[in-house]
């Protein structure tokens, strides 16, 4: 039996932040607690220091949040992050497709994981639903590196079997003969979830549309995950295709694409009755703020998702998006929704970010928040980082005479916006080490 006692200001959800709510009744702050982990679980949550039985590890004055969850990432396209000058599609003409070719070598494939996934666990993101390339081997070398890691990972080989290059594209038999392989070696082992991964509407065929929805109804529990409506000479390519549709999202509903845990990137490009059908169906936006601006691609429209009721996650969408990190998406999703009329709290942002994935995901049982039964998937981060953020914490914390101390959420909002990858001083994945090393505040003499 392995133990492990966190030190920290515990910070987590447990109910949805209302988006302007910086009272909200579903924040959950801890300060100076105590979180006791055993065999990779949270077993216990309390003020008091434990038992001597219990090797402590003490982050007091830090911040401990669950681990990011990024629903929406491209392992790829690190090769082509902050890419100059290219809207969507030809963006992925210029840059993203000729990357992609390079992951058909199952060695630039292995490599190519391990490297993506120790930079999400190095941003504090410790679980995520994953873009490969159209070549099997790809998603097979994240399902290999998330195991080792101990890492929640959704992921699948991508289907493109149209308006893609030479080398990157597939065919649907052939595709249907790689997924199936890969749900039945990896679906539901360990942390490893399958996720029929179709590129976008415009990239599949009718007939491998069809194929991706046949998997889905055939194997319980799949995940989905595609891009819909990011940009408008995309969403306009999509209506020549497929005329029959009443608009790009329903092409996915009308091939049976759409349920609980399906997993839709952008979704600016949407009308009510678009949202509504998300919402009846189950299926979540993943919104890519970073992305969305980087690439002009638009502003997507938090409120009126939640007015109709559909779920929303966050998302990083890189080589689209400038950042793995997520509190620099978030950063960025405040910026997005300023400009729509809208204020996004840290609480909506970083709920989004923790416990809303998780639960969109179906996973709330395991991850997204500080809570016996669930396992360690938790990060510790410092509050400031440089001289202008610590002294932002300190006004915040009333430490700058004669300013008074703020509210919580000022202190929080100041770190979401100012905080990235340098805050973190540790990552813990089933309560196992993986991020930075932990740096200990040593016990006083
Ligand atoms: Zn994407």
């Amino acid at each position: 039996m392995t133990r492990r006692a966190l030190r920290g200001d515990l910070l987590d959800f447990t109910g949805l932040p209302a988006l302007g709510d910086v009272d909200s009744p579903a924040v959950r702050f801890r300060p100076d607690h105590w979180l006791l982990i055993e065999d990779g679980r949270i077993v216990a949550v309390q003020a008091e220091a434990p038992g001597e039985d219990w090797p402590r590890e003490d982050h007091r004055g830090r911040l401990i949040l669950p681990g990011f969850v990024d629903t929406h990432v491209h392992c790829p396209q690190l090769d082509v992050i902050a890419s100059y000058g290219a809207t969507l599609l030809d963006w992925l003409q210029t840059y993203t497709f000729p990357a992609e070719q390079r992951f058909a070598d199952p060695a630039v494939a292995r490599a190519g994981a391990e490297l993506f996934l120790d930079a999400l666990l190095a941003h504090g993101t410790t679980a995520a639903v994953v873009f490969a390339t159209v070549h099997a081997v790809s998603a097979e070398a994240l399902f290999e590196a998330a195991s080792v890691r101990g890492m929640r990972i959704i992921t699948g080989k991508v289907l493109m079997d149209r308006h893609a290059p030479e080398g990157l594209r597939d065919d649907v038999e052939g595709a249907r003969r790689d997924c199936e392989a890969q749900i039945a070696r990896w679906h539901g082992r360990g942390r490893n979830a399958f996720a029929v991964t179709v590129r976008f509407a415009v990239t599949s065929t009718p007939e491998q549309l069809a194929m991706a929805g046949g998997l889905l109804q055939r194997h319980e529990g799949l995940y989905m995950q595609t891009h819909v409506a990011e940009n408008l000479d995309e969403v306009r390519w999509v209506q020549e295709l497929f005329p029959q549709a009443r608009s790009y999202l329903d092409v996915y509903h009308q091939h049976g694409l759409l349920n609980q845990r399906s997993v839709l990137a952008h979704g600016i490009w949407l009308d009510d009755a678009d949202r509504a059908l998300l919402r009846d169906t189950g299926a979540h936006i993943a919104f890519c703020p970073s992305s969305n601006l980087f690439l002009g691609s638009g502003l997507f429209n938090w409120a009126e998702a939640r007015a109709v009721g559909h779920g929303v996650s966050l998302a990083s969408d890189v080589g689209g998006g400038t950042s793995l990190s997520m509190l620099r998406t978030l950063a960025e999703a405040y910026k997005v929704q300023a400009l729509r009329g809208t204020r996004m709290t840290a609480w909506a942002g970083l709920h989004a970010a923790t416990l809303g994935a998780a639960e969109a995901l179906g996973l709330a049982h395991e991850l997204g928040a500080l809570e016996p039964g669930r396992l360690a998937d938790l990060c510790v981060w410092d509050w400031a980082s440089g001289p202008v953020a610590e002294h932002r914490d300190a006004v915040a914390t009333g430490q700058v005479a004669p300013l008074p101390a703020q509210s919580l959420h000022a202190r929080v909002f100041a770190w979401m916006t100012l905080a990235d990858e340098r805050n973190l001083r540790a990552a813990y994945v089933a309560g196992q080490p993986r991020g930075p090393q932990p740096r200990l505040i040593p016990d006083p003499v």
